[in-house]
């Protein structure tokens, strides 16, 4: 199964209901999943099997990556 793509906005629109699910029978809100941050995107994977269910492309609006970013930082 391939990983779904979507831009920050859409994510930033659907996070609330947004919903994925695996090949491996987990499903769950996007919020569930594994959130890691790459330089430019943003990889939710599955928390069963690691399985990158989600990309999100967070470059196409630079505040809420740098927003993004910022908040990671410990
Ligand atoms: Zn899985």
């Amino acid at each position: 199964m391939a990983a779904k793509q979507m831009n920050i906005k859409d994510y930033n629109k659907q996070e609330a209901t947004l919903r994925l699910s695996c090949t491996c029978g987990w499903e769950g809100k996007a919020k569930e999943a594994y959130g890691e941050l790459y330089e430019a995107v943003l990889d939710f994977e599955c928390p069963k099997c690691d399985t990158t269910l989600l990309i999100v492309d967070l470059i196409v609006d630079a505040q809420k990556y740098f927003d993004h970013k910022a908040s990671k930082k410990p």
